[in-house]
């Protein structure tokens, strides 16, 4: 892959406002659908006596992925501009999206939210943007779409403009972090070219707002956080953990510690991709064997560190959730599972200390009774089993968590303050 910087992007928005259409559409006319697909496509569209289907070809695929993503977790889209290289960080539709969008292997880094214009702002649209500011999404590039559903007509962007702004000071997301285009992700217009259709508007494309986003921070100057996949033994090379480097570096002679397992010892090899090599950087997918560690003495769901800066373990800790789908209320005492990295630990609910308002990011209310679908609030933790997690002002990877109760996420949140 070429020499860019990585940018993970998540595409938000209420269900059939035209994510996966604007995806499709960056996909294609960023030349990001390999050409023989392309060609091949062109084929059976002629024999069909159809032709000119290359754009309705890349959202058929999509729609595939979509399928095939109810076993693969993430279904990755990439495609680059002239700045970056982009990851889509989770395909639209995903029954997991939120849960993925948390926990997932790659953190976004900024968000398109597609609102359409028939529509306006819509309950998705609401709680898609309540998490990316919770989550720490930096930008957020707003794709009025559908706008040749209302007739390209500025008053009625602007009056969805409006109602995304509103939307943004409720939840104090930053508007100046905010670009706002109208766009048609069916018809092409304003994504990478200039429509004709809009002359009122000479702003940015989303072509060019996406190569306008900053830079993400290299995580590389984090202590090294790896959280632990798997624990393999391989003949000849003894206990090897797996896992994916989310920040700073993991060399070979390091003293590593293991945590909550507690155990730790010096980085003998690393292997990537088959091969060994010296170091890993965040990013990196990595195999590695320490002195004197069994299988038996670290699990899934530790976090590796440097000895000297180990991964914090919470005997409890502070944090603030969001509540998005729970059948009844959460009281003191509720015990769902919490998914954090690659740990997953039955956790108590010890208290609900402040509800906040949403609107105002203001207490609302000093240890409630309860809360329920819809609340924000600071809450206190304790696991069941030791849990490594840190906070996310200090490492931002590790500090986020979804909650999972009855199938389904029921709460995302990150967490404030680890009490050791
Ligand atoms: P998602 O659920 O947000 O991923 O939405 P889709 O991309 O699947 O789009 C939902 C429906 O809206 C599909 O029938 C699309 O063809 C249609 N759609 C998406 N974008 C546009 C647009 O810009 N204009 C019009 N007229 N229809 C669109």
């Amino acid at each position: 892959m070429p020499e860019k910087p990585h940018q993970n992007l998540a595409i938000i928005g209420h269900v059939d406002h035209g994510k996966s259409t604007l995806v499709g559409r960056l996909l294609y006319e960023t030349g990001s659908v390999p050409e023989h697909i392309i060609e091949q496509h062109k084929e059976e569209a002629e024999e069909k006596g159809k032709g000119g289907f290359e754009f309705a070809y890349v959202m058929d695929n999509l729609a595939e992925e979509r399928e095939r993503g109810v076993t693969i977790d993430i279904a990755h889209q990439e495609f680059q501009t002239d700045e970056y290289y982009f990851t889509i960080v989770d395909t639209p539709g995903h029954r997991d999206f939120v849960k993925n969008m948390i926990t997932g292997a790659s953190q976004a880094d900024n968000a398109v939210l597609v609102v359409a214009a028939d529509d306006g702002v819509a309950p998705q649209t609401q709680e898609h943007v309540f998490l990316a500011r919770t989550l720490g999404i930096n930008e957020l590039i707003v794709g009025v779409n559908k706008m040749d559903r209302v007739d390209y007509e500025e008053s009625r962007y602007r009056e969805v403009v409006t109602e995304v702004e509103d939307l943004l000071n409720q939840v104090r997301f930053a508007t100046e972090d905010a670009s706002f285009i109208p766009i048609s992700a069916l018809e092409g217009d304003n994504v990478v070219e200039r429509s004709g259709n809009m002359e009122w508007y000479d702003g940015e494309l989303v072509l060019e707002a996406l190569n306008g986003l900053e830079e993400p921070e290299p995580p590389t100057d984090a202590p090294l956080r790896l959280p632990i996949q798997d624990v393999y033994t391989i003949s000849g090379i003894g206990t090897v953990p797996v896992g994916r480097v989310e920040t700073g570096l993991l060399n070979t002679g390091d003293n590593v510690s293991f945590q909550p397992s507690d155990v730790g010892g010096e980085v003998k090899t690393i292997e990537m991709h088959h091969e060994e090599v010296p170091r890993a950087e965040p990013g990196d997918n990595v195999g590695f064997n320490v002195r004197g560690i069994g299988k038996d003495d670290i699990h899934r769901g530790d976090v590796c560190g440097p000895a000297d800066d180990p991964p914090s373990v919470a005997e409890t800790f502070t944090a603030q959730i969001v509540v998005m789908q729970h059948p009844s209320v959460i009281t003191d005492g509720y015990t769902p599972v919490f998914h954090a990295h690659t740990a997953q630990v039955a956790c108590t609910i010890e208290s609900i200390d402040q509800k906040i308002d949403a609107s105002s990011g203001e207490v609302e209310e000093e240890n409630p009774d309860f809360i329920q679908s819809g609340d924000a609030a600071v809450i206190t933790v304790r696991p069941q089993k030791p849990l490594s997690i840190e906070p996310s002002s200090e490492i931002p990877e590790l500090g986020s968590f979804a909650v999972r109760d009855m199938g389904q996420t029921i709460a995302a949140g990150r967490v404030l303050e680890v009490n050791g």
